[in-house]
């Protein structure tokens, strides 16, 4: 049960004041729902104001606040500007220019005559000062001087910073005191303050121990959960399985297995030959040859008698893992079995009870295979597929199921940098695929102008007339969705257009059954072309798919670009990756899209990224879906995680059922960051 001081946090923010309906789904989508979600929404960064007697005081280009005069309103012809010319104490004249709609509240709070505070941008234009847009008018001089330093908040659509200031005030009004669970002496040596005045600091200014201490409380929490599931796990009883080879011996590959995947099988086969479950992340590139790996531990199980699951994140992988399984172990007489929750009426009913009695040996689906309603005989081992996928949490509700904790093997193609693995991956055994299967063609990875899109379209037509398939995809970012949706509708209506109705289209917010059935058109070679977001980033398996065009390039990270580009080159065809960018590219952005030229090494791409994104940026180097820290960024994590982890270990170490006063106040910290699965694995012991 959560600890009651915190239910003032996770209440709704919907029971805010000012929160209509209207609002709900911007917070939604900023996962803001809660009181504690908006305390933590922490500021990117901090407009600096000046306050100035005159304008003779400021520079162009500087944020400003003075008092002005409105002794004009000038409304251009046509779409043209709205104007209210303005002077200051001493009559210098100043243009306040509004665009569309807010010239319209620009009216009402700048009337000729009355003296006004205004807060922006100071800018010159030809002979004349100008502020565009103020951001702020008021009466109100005191509040005004009082916001000199304002937060800026990342947004959603529907959302404005006002609002979300707002409303972060008020979650900030509502916080508890809370007991500190970090360690005192590191408390004191790094002169942090309490977890209550630490949140009010890091938004009211840019405040480093402020900042870093949210982002080590995130980190420790990160670091005891996991060590929690490690223990409980080590005290449970795992089915020790020591398989006899006599299956294995039957498989024909047509390759010869690399030192890598070799290294890897030996150490999921001592590991499952232990009386603990075994607890293994396979980490390898794309194409580096997991699923034959995943495939001689299944072995293994069955050859003692026992189940195995593959667990995807999708239908469409699991029903091209159940296919590519079945392919392999074709000569070894095991039962390899699809369940998908699209499964009904007999064939389901004949696959559950295959599943009970033991007949099906190996099953492959998406989480329905782990529905109250599936039952197996003796399930001994687990592998999940692209295991970020789901939460550990997930992956406890699994152990759940048969008499003994089932092994479990999660594999992985996102390339982590090393520091990052102890944050994500915690307490698990790592098996790295360091070596690719040989004879992989390189990708020919272009960057390409925008303006050259002309040119890319023609080489999409000679490219689908030779009977090859292409990706084209579109960027898909929160703070703008609707935007880029609408960008990538578009361009699909436009290739569709040149190209006719081999153009499939598939995105986020496209209902998952239409989405599976464009995809399965492409897989099966009907549509030639893919428009695509971000969703075809994992695992999608099509080798007569050989281009891919990426557009704005410059607005997805390295990772991921790594990921998308891993989906072409997987056929025997040279394959060619065209990154299209923007003309506004930074020193960094142009260094990035070079590295992915340079490289096809996902593990260096993720090292790279890493040292460009740190260092530089002073706020928000955090870039959602990266890591699974939502306050850390990758410069604190890469500081405070190796401490996090020690505190953890230490605190384990003195009192591993988090009884005393501090591990009371762990219990809460665990709450606080929702990695409550730890402490409910403690009750369970
Ligand atoms: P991953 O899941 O790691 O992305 P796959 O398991 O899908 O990679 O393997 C990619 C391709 O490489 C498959 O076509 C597979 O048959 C092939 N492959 C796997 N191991 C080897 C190997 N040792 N030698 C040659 N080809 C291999
Ligand atoms: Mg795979």
């Amino acid at each position: 049960m959560r600890p009651e001081v915190l239910n003032c946090l996770f209440a709704q923010s919907a029971g805010l004041k000012g929160v209509g309906p209207g609002l709900s789904r911007p917070l939604e989508r900023l996962g803001l729902q809660r009181i504690r979600d908006l305390a933590y929404h922490l500021p990117e960064r901090f407009v600096q104001r000046r306050a100035v007697a005159s304008l003779d005081e400021a520079a162009p280009g500087e944020q400003i606040v003075v008092a002005l005069t409105p002794r004009e309103h000038r409304q251009s012809s046509g779409r043209g500007p709205f104007r209210v010319m303005a002077e200051d104490d001493i009559g210098n004249i100043v243009a306040l220019t509004y665009f569309g709609r807010a010239s319209y509240t620009a009216k009402k709070q700048l009337p000729v005559g009355a003296r006004r505070w205004v807060a922006g941008r100071l800018d010159q234009f030809g002979q004349t000062w100008q502020i565009v847009h103020p951001d702020h008018v008021s009466a109100d001089g005191a509040a005004m001087l009082g916001q000199l330093n304002e937060p800026v908040y990342g947004l959603s659509e529907g959302l404005t910073q006002g609002r979300v200031q707002a409303l972060v005030q008020q979650a900030l009004a509502q916080l508890p005191h809370l007991p500190e669970w970090i360690e005192p002496g590191l408390v004191a040596r790094m002169d942090w303050p309490a977890w209550h005045d630490a949140l009010q600091r890091a938004h009211h200014g840019h405040d480093k121990a402020a900042r870093d201490r949210l982002a080590y409380d995130e980190l420790l929490a990160n670091s005891l959960a996991l060590m929690l599931v490690r223990e409980s796990n080590r005290a449970r009883k795992g089915t020790p399985l020591h398989g006899d080879g006599h299956l294995r011996a039957r498989l024909s590959l047509p390759f010869e297995l690399t030192g890598a995947q070799k290294r890897a099988i030996a150490e999921i086969e001592s590991d499952l030959a232990q009386g603990a479950p075994m607890l293994r992340l396979l980490q390898g590139d794309v194409g580096s040859g997991k699923t034959a790996v995943a495939l001689h531990a299944m072995l293994m199980a069955v050859e003692c008698s026992t189940q195995a699951a593959l667990l995807a994140p999708t239908e469409i992988l699991a029903r091209q893992h159940a296919e590519t399984l079945q392919r392999m172990a074709a000569g070894t007489g095991v039962t390899i079995a699809l369940l998908t929750g699209r499964d009904k009426g007999k064939a389901r009913e004949s696959i559950l009870m295959g599943l009970v009695d033991g007949s099906i040996d190996i099953c492959v689906g998406t989480h329905a295979i782990f529905q109250d309603a599936v039952t197996y005989r003796n399930l001994a081992l687990v592998v999940i597929d692209e295991q970020h996928r789901f939460g550990v949490g997930q992956r406890l509700m699994l152990s759940q199921k048969g008499r003994r904790t089932p092994h479990c093997l999660a594999m992985t193609a996102t390339p982590i940098p090393r520091t990052l693995t102890l944050a994500e991956y915690g307490e698990m055994d790592v098996s790295r695929l360091d070596e690719m299967p040989p004879g992989r063609q390189p990708i020919d990875t272009r960057v390409i102008a925008q303006e050259r899109l002309g040119d890319v379209i023609e080489a999409i037509g000679r490219h689908i007339a030779k009977g090859a398939q292409a990706y084209w995809v579109c960027p898909m970012v929160r703070e703008q969705e609707s935007a880029d949706l609408a960008a990538a509708e578009a361009r699909h209506a436009m290739l569709r257009e040149r190209f006719g109705h081999g153009v499939e289209m598939v995105h986020g917010q496209m209902r998952p059954e239409d989405k599976d059935s464009a995809m399965q058109r492409f897989a099966r070679g009907e549509a030639k072309l893919l428009v695509a977001t971000t969703v075809i980033e994992v695992g999608v398996d099509v080798p007569n798919a050989t281009l891919m065009v990426i557009e704005q390039a410059e607005r997805f990270g390295l990772a991921q670009l790594h990921q998308l580009r891993g989906r072409v080159g997987r056929g025997s065809q040279q394959s060619t990756c065209l990154l299209l960018r923007g003309d506004a590219l930074s020193e960094t952005g142009r260094e990035r899209l070079a590295l992915m030229r340079e490289t096809q090494d996902g593990f260096r791409l993720a090292e790279e990224d890493l040292r460009l994104r740190g260092g530089g940026e002073l706020l928000g180097t955090r870039q959602s879906g990266d890591t699974p820290f939502r306050v850390a960024d990758l410069d604190q994590i890469a500081r405070l995680l190796p401490l996090a982890h020690d505190d953890a270990r230490l605190l384990m170490e003195r009192d591993g059922g988090l009884s005393s006063e501090r591990g009371a106040a762990a219990r809460i910290l665990l709450y606080l960051f929702e990695r409550d699965w730890g402490v409910q694995l403690l009750r369970g012991g």
